[in-house]
């Protein structure tokens, strides 16, 4: 008996020593995503910081960096001032009230005319030659795109990255926009944008730019272009996926040389990532947290899919030996009021580390939304004590 409580003991020791559960240690918090501009007034500041605690909201991610960044007079560098200066505007307004301050920018989606003008052969081409910033894809104008295999990319991104850890109290830096363009809209905005996409098609594929046919006919003898479906060419979509995770882990490792959290927004589920906008995210190193955006009715998704997309993300990220912590996002516009603790149940469920909202305006946008939400939180605080 005694031999056989000792061998048990062993095999809970061996087991939790194996456990390839994600960085538990990690602390859950409570996140949303708020859009910064150099224009907010002290007053505005106050007011979203003081209602984010009031909530229980832990951290922000705040844009300063987005589809139309700023700019600020007449430079002659890359620097991005604007996005610097909406930190530094926020920042006591966070210290005041408590919340971790990180710096949400666009990451692979660039659309400041300085980098394009300097270098338009940096950014992406589709499947029928056209650059990304000749076309208007899907009628967006923020649609420009940098080509992760240009290692002048990543260098400038570092920098971006750089001038932002430079400021004292900034707690992390959030990447957005790490991945293509969408080869295949998220299937609940097929019609909305007038587009049938029952496959890939070439003008929505990307990156077919020089330097990737080049390097890819280097490893393989196969220059994409000649490729009849290059969706299924195993190795065409590896490339790609894996130019990507480079370029991500790459800047996440220089966010965490400079002392800060590193985070990332990506696709919902790790096979819609890949399949959708070619986003391989349980294969993006050097991050601590990873946000899959769970907007699960742009996925004609079922609530429940909400947990399930959540076990997928954390399964992947256990398979790939990823120690990034899970934290689902949810978008306020799909979580009904009176709904916001069976979600937050669903995303605990499924092994999510935290929760993190689409989006602060959002929150307070709704008359009792902010209510409702603070007291289901309270309410997963007072079940979980
Ligand atoms: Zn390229």
């Amino acid at each position: 008996m005694k031999q056989l409580f000792k061998i048990t003991c062993l095999i809970i020791i061996v087991l939790s020593l194996c456990s390839c559960q994600p960085s538990a240690t990690k602390e859950a918090k409570v996140w949303a995503w708020l859009s910064g501009k150099t224009t907010t007034t002290p007053e505005r500041w106050e007011e979203l910081f003081s209602a984010a605690e009031q909530i229980g909201i832990d951290a922000i991610l705040l844009e300063c960096h987005g589809g139309y960044p700023e700019i600020l007079g007449d430079t002659s560098d890359f620097r991005d001032s604007a996005a610097i200066t909406i930190i530094k505007n926020a920042l006591p307004y966070a210290q005041k009230h408590n919340i971790e301050l990180h710096a949400w920018i666009w990451t692979a989606n660039r659309t400041e005319m300085s980098w394009r003008r300097a270098h338009p052969e940096y950014y992406q081409v589709n499947g029928k030659g056209e650059s990304c910033l000749d076309i208007k894809l899907y009628n967006r104008e923020h649609y420009r795109w940098l080509c992760p295999s240009r290692p002048e990319n990543l260098e400038y991104m570092k920098e971006r990255v750089r001038e932002l850890a430079e400021i004292e109290g900034l707690a992390g830096i959030h990447l957005d926009f790490i991945r293509y363009p969408d080869a295949i809209l998220p299937y609940a905005l097929h019609e909305s944008r007038g587009v049938v996409q029952d496959k890939v098609y070439p003008q929505w594929d990307f990156c077919y730019c020089d330097e990737c046919r080049r390097l890819f006919k280097e490893q393989t003898g196969i220059d994409p272009m000649d490729l009849e479906d290059p969706t299924s060419n195993q190795a065409w979509m590896q490339f790609r996926w894996d130019a990507m995770s480079h370029f991500a882990s790459e800047i996440a490792a220089e966010i965490r040389r400079l002392g800060k959290v590193s985070s990332a927004a990506v696709f919902a589920s790790p096979e819609e990532s890949k399949k959708l906008v070619r986003q391989d995210w349980a294969n993006y190193r050097n991050f601590d947290y990873i946000f899959p955006m769970l907007y699960h009715k742009y996925y004609n998704w079922d609530d429940e899919m909400v947990e399930i997309a959540t076990r997928q993300g954390v399964e992947a990220l256990a398979e790939a030996h990823n120690d990034a912590s899970l934290c689902t996002g949810l978008f306020t516009g799909h979580v009904p009021a009176e709904r916001i603790g069976e979600f937050l149940d669903m995303t605990e469920r499924g092994g999510s580390n935290g929760i993190c909202f689409f989006s602060m305006e959002g929150i307070l946008r709704k008359a009792g939304y902010a209510d409702s939400l603070k007291a289901a939180l309270h309410g997963k605080i007072g079940r979980d004590e």
